[in-house]
């Protein structure tokens, strides 16, 4: 898309696009020597030389699509590795179908680059997503790159399919449903803390594997797919907020109230060694987000079943609490006293 407000230029901005061609090889020498490979295997990419790409969900399927954009300085921060940018970018999107239960097969990606991006900067990130579209199975179809004199952006549009009508829903639980997540909680909020210089006093290896949980989650996709297949829950989504205040749109979508086990969550070994230290700490795990792990709450009934599939997919699958009658969503310590939660999420504004 051309963009008219170049006419209108001042010199500053001039002298800004000077740089940024400096650089940078022109726009459609990125496409085709950095994005156009990472399209190939998917025919409906047309090689990223067409206008748009087309795609056909199989018979009996319909598509999921969700689309999530990061910013420099907000969601990563300005020195991260490109490829570790790419991969998380990927992964946020791919945690959002994990939570439909859908079967990734595609994205289409939105650049802004600033001035200082090089392209060496875009060959890495590029690197990152060649690594996942192998790890995930999924391509690239499209997507526009455009420069920006603000902060460093990007987004991406995850394209996956679900058996028509299967798709998780954040309605659907039911009172007497367990609450079940993936994985462990907060790490990746313990793993921005460790980039910003706390935590210091634990080893090497817990402190890399917070960084690790921050910079490039799992995105509990083979479990969704498996989930998807054949639904066993009453309703689901992908942890991005903070578990209590996505608990909390569980319970809020479907009209009931929820009662979390703190003593029950499931809890890395490096954050264990931290809430040792500082048990007021759990309270900031299971509020702070960014972990990309699944929420599903079920009848008792399928339990062993969901941990079968869990188990196939190499996935940690863990009771958490269960849904209840009325309104009110509460986290409990082993007595059955409610803790005092204050903020139970993230909010951007
Ligand atoms: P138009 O001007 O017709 O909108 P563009 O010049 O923006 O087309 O893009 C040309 C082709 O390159 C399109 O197929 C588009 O999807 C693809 N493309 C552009 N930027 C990207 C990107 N960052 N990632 C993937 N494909 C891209
Ligand atoms: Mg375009």
């Amino acid at each position: 898309m051309v963009c008219w407000t170049s006419l209108l230029a001042t010199c500053d901005q001039v002298k800004w696009n000077q740089v940024a061609r400096a650089r940078l090889p022109g726009e459609f020498e990125l496409i085709e020597r950095y994005f156009a490979p990472l399209s190939r295997g998917a025919p409906g990419a047309l090689g990223l030389v067409d206008d748009a790409c087309t795609f056909s969900a199989p018979p009996g399927h319909e598509l999921v699509l969700t689309t999530d954009a990061v910013v420099s300085g907000i969601h990563f921060l300005p020195g991260d590795p490109a490829d570790r940018v790419a991969q998380k970018l990927l992964r946020v999107n791919l945690s959002d179908l994990a939570g439909k239960g859908a079967k990734p097969v595609g994205y289409l990606l939105t650049l802004g680059l600033d001035p200082a991006i090089d392209e060496t900067w875009v060959a890495k990130f590029c690197e990152g997503l060649g690594r996942d579209q192998s790890e995930y199975n999924i391509h690239l179809l499209g997507g526009d790159t455009v420069s920006t004199p603000g902060p460093l952006f990007m987004s991406v549009t995850a394209i996956g399919t679900v058996l028509q009508g299967q798709s998780l829903r954040r309605t659907g639980a039911k009172p007497g449903d367990r609450i079940l997540m993936t994985g462990t909680i907060g790490d990746g909020y313990l793993g921005l803390r460790v980039l910003r210089g706390d935590f210091m006093g634990i080893a090497a290896d817990y402190r890399q594997f917070l960084v690790d949980r921050y910079q490039v989650p799992d995105a509990r996709v083979r479990f969704g797919e498996l989930i998807g297949a054949r639904p066993l829950c009453h309703a689901g989504m992908d942890i991005s907020d903070g578990l209590v205040a996505d608990i909390g749109h569980i319970a809020r979508a479907s009209n009931c109230g929820a009662i979390i086990q703190a003593a029950g969550l499931p809890i890395s070994k490096a954050a264990a060694e931290l809430l040792a230290e500082d048990p007021d700490l759990l309270i900031d795990l299971m509020t702070s987000g960014d972990d990309y792990e699944l929420l599903v709450t079920a009848p008792s009934d399928t339990i062993s079943e969901l941990q079968e599939r869990a188990k196939v997919s190499g996935t940690r699958l863990t009771e958490i609490g269960e849904v209840v009658a009325g309104k009110v969503v509460k986290v409990v310590d082993r007595s059955g006293d409610e803790l005092n939660i204050g903020r139970t999420g993230f909010t951007h504004f």
